[in-house]
């Protein structure tokens, strides 16, 4: 397994896909990048979603 994804295997993964963020909204990359992912790192492997709308 890859260590590292790039945005382009990013892309590949999350294209289609409904994404529920964290914040209670969900994005839809691939039908329409309005919507901006935030995804924070929190440590111990653990990560959290927003959008950009409830991430700042
Ligand atoms: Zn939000």
């Amino acid at each position: 397994m890859k260590k590292e994804l790039t945005t382009e295997d990013l892309k590949l993964l999350l294209a289609g896909t409904h994404i529920k963020l964290d914040c209670g909204h969900q994005a839809t990359p691939g039908h329409n990048f309005a919507n901006t992912i935030i995804i924070v790192s929190l440590g111990g492997g653990k990560i959290e979603t927003s959008c950009a709308e409830c991430g700042y």
